[in-house]
């Protein structure tokens, strides 16, 4: 359940969900005609069985094809048009279907359509499932930037169906995976014992119980930090741990680098850590604990991005450039110990380039 008064909705998850998506629309809208937005991948790999779980229902299918260049308002352009072609009105429903990109696309999509129209959330990716589909936030590209033009518009309910990532390649399991391991290092100490102690690897593998807890526990932390401040003013940005130097590494590697989003924050989580540690802030026993996780699980390190760490100054200057920062000021969210951290508004840039120079010299 994400708490927010009128705008509350429910969260359901589990293996099998997408047979009775029908059911679940019941509550939401009994009559609609329904507009399902999704990636060319998802649709052949999916589409078929949206469209059974949705027969009888007037549907009408838009298909983008894949990849983070469809966040763009031209392709956001093209999604109105075809609503507006196919008539839908207010009162209809959109179901977003596929990984972060679409739900980020058609979310924002039915956010200004007519001023606003409901929209559903169905998952396709672990970085989807346990993240972006949850919060209301929603954004396009532009040259400026990634997701500097968008809305906080939340979904009227988030169907994740687990078996939908049986078909997801391995990379982009790992990708979410990061995400998840997030929510244990930023506030909840048990779920990262949990994962060390093997849950982390079960999800993984895909075991499907593993899955459910670990993608329930990590909606239920999101859902909890996003009835608290739902505009990121405060304790929401405890959610960025690992993404303000992740998003450097993102913007060394280059707009089509690659590198993806989760793989850079499983680096930069390491990285947030390590740094605290030089700061006295953090025990390095915890950071070490961080470090072996991320070598248990094959997950990205820092040791696999050398590549993207020959200059420092550069990647000092692409974290100021972080949506985060105000007036001027580096934010960073750093850790007092596994399960702990704490948003720092005035982070000390000279430490922070003499860290990034000396992960470059060890390199
Ligand atoms: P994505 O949507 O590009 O999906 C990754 C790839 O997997 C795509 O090629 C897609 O076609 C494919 N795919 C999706 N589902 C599949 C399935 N079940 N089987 C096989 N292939 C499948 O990427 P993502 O990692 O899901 O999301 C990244 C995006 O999410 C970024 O644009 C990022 O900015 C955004 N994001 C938003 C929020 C938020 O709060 N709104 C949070 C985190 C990330
Ligand atoms: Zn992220």
């Amino acid at each position: 359940d994400v708490a927010l008064g009128e705008r509350s909705y429910d969260i359901v998850i589990g293996p099998g969900l997408l047979g009775s998506l029908s059911q679940h629309i019941e509550t939401v809208s009994p009559t609609a005609r329904i507009a399902i937005i999704t990636d060319e991948t998802v649709y052949e790999l999916h589409g078929q069985a949206i469209e059974q779980a949705l027969a009888g229902r007037q549907t009408h299918i838009i298909i983008r094809p894949a990849g983070e260049a469809q966040k763009s308002l031209a392709n956001l352009e093209d999604i109105l048009d075809s609503l507006f072609r196919a008539g839908f009105d207010r009162s209809d429903l959109l179901i977003a279907f596929g990984g972060g990109v679409i739900g980020d696309l058609a979310g924002f999509a039915a956010s200004i359509y007519k001023r606003g129209m409901p929209f559903i959330q169905v998952p396709t990716t672990l970085l989807s499932q346990v993240d972006s589909s949850v919060g209301g936030k929603t954004a396009i590209n532009n040259q400026f930037g990634k997701n500097l033009i968008g809305a906080f518009y939340q979904p009227q309910k988030v169907v994740t169906d687990t078996d939908l990532l049986k078909t997801l390649p391995a990379r982009q399991l790992k990708a979410g995976y990061a995400e998840v391991l997030k929510y244990g290092l930023l506030g909840d100490p048990a779920f990262f014992d949990a994962l060390e102690a093997g849950l982390g690897q079960d999800i993984l593998d895909l075991d499907e119980a593993a899955l459910t807890k670990a993608i329930h526990v990590s909606c239920a932390t999101k859902a909890k930090i996003v009835a608290q401040d739902e505009r990121e003013g405060g304790v929401r940005a405890l959610l960025n741990l690992g993404h303000t130097f992740g998003h450097a590494l993102e913007l060394e590697a280059g707009y089509d680098g690659d590198l993806l989003h989760g793989e850079a924050v499983s680096v930069g989580m390491e990285m947030a850590f390590r740094f605290a540690v030089e700061q006295g802030l953090c025990p390095v026993a915890d950071a070490d604990r961080v470090s072996a996780h991320l070598a248990a699980t094959d997950m990205p390190r820092i040791s696999d991005m050398t590549h993207l760490l020959h200059d420092p100054a550069a990647l000092l200057k692409h974290m100021g450039q972080d949506k985060k920062n105000e007036s001027g000021h580096l934010t960073l969210i750093l850790p007092r110990k596994i399960g702990e951290t704490f948003i720092e508004k005035r982070a000390d840039r000279e430490a922070v380039l003499r860290f990034l120079t000396q992960l470059r010299d060890e390199a």
